[in-house]
């Protein structure tokens, strides 16, 4: 068997087009969605993936801002700022670029992001919102995965989802998706005893704990749909998942790559909660 390969920068550019065409009825209505994205310290990867948010932004049509501030920076300086963008009309989201250095308190700056602003979803309100099943923001990358597996038709509901990593941004929001999406979820961490046992139990598995190529086809159920979140540099400069990727299209029946798979749908369900935010404050429905 070779799986099926998920071409998730394909399938991006197709779930862009439907967000372009909701930014363009706000448009039309005189309302333009708007995001502003702050990002502290000169961290390459972090500038990297500001710099294609701000792109898909500009794709799509939409305003766009970035605050690019110095690894010095004052949590009381931070705190300013997103007070101030919590007050611009213009702006209907805001993201904070994660990590933050050292000296400032995360929680604090997400708690802080006006909660209708919080396209990320990670502050407490969307976090509680999201375990309740009343999502406000889906976490953009789970949301992604969903996405994906919507357009592919593959079948979640009643399937086994193990998804491997517990993280805020990742592995605890994707197993609330998926429990909302009806699957039978496990979530297995670092601690788990005997991973194999379970990730060889999962139709669906969704790997984030950025642990280079650590899943291989001995861990995969014959059949089963991968989703690699993880993304490594390795000492090569080559980027790879956390799944071995040459090893497991070999038996599962569809698997995403890396590059090329769930990093360009979390960037346009980046785009999708922003215009989200925008119809909201601006009272408009999609179907308006
Ligand atoms: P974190 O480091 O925050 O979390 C990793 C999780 O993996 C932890 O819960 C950890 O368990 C678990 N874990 C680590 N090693 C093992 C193991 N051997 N067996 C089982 N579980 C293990 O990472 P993130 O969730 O932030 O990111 C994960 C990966 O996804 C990274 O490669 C990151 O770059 C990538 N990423 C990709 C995105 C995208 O858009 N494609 C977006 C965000 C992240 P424990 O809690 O016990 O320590």
């Amino acid at each position: 068997m070779t799986a099926t390969i998920i071409d998730g920068k394909k399938i991006s550019e197709i779930v862009r087009e439907e967000w372009k065409l909701r930014a363009d009825k706000l448009k039309a209505k005189g309302v333009l969605p708007g995001l502003a994205v702050i990002i502290v310290g000169d961290n390459p990867a972090s500038k990297l993936y500001v710099n294609n948010k701000i792109k898909a932004c500009h794709e799509v049509g939409l305003h766009s801002e970035v605050h690019d501030l110095p690894e010095d920076t004052s949590e009381e300086m931070l705190l300013k700022l997103i007070e101030e963008l919590n007050q611009a009309k213009q702006l209907h989201g805001i993201l904070v670029q994660l990590p933050l250095p050292k000296h400032i308190d995360e929680s604090k700056i997400l708690e802080t992001i006006k909660q209708d602003k919080d396209v990320d979803g990670f502050h407490l309100y969307n976090v509680g919102a999201l375990m309740t099943g009343n999502t406000v923001f889906p976490p953009c990358t789970p949301f992604g995965v969903i996405r994906m597996l919507s357009y592919c038709d593959i079948l979640v509901a009643g399937q086994n989802a193990v998804v491997v990593g517990r993280s805020n941004i990742v592995g605890k929001p994707m197993a609330m998706l998926l429990l909302q999406e009806d699957a039978t979820v496990t979530i297995c961490t670092s601690k788990t005893k005997d991973l194999i046992s379970h990730t060889k139990q999962a139709d669906i598995l969704v790997v984030a704990t950025g642990r280079p190529e650590m899943i291989k086809a001995e861990h995969v159920k014959k059949g089963a749909v991968v989703i690699d979140v993880g993304i490594n540099r390795r000492d090569d400069g080559e980027l790879v998942g956390d799944v071995d990727f040459d090893d497991v299209k070999k038996v599962a029946s569809h698997i995403t790559p890396v590059p090329g798979g769930v990093g360009p749908m979390t960037i346009t369900m980046l785009v999708a909660n922003t215009v989200m935010a925008a119809e909201r404050d601006s009272g408009n429905s999609p179907t308006d």
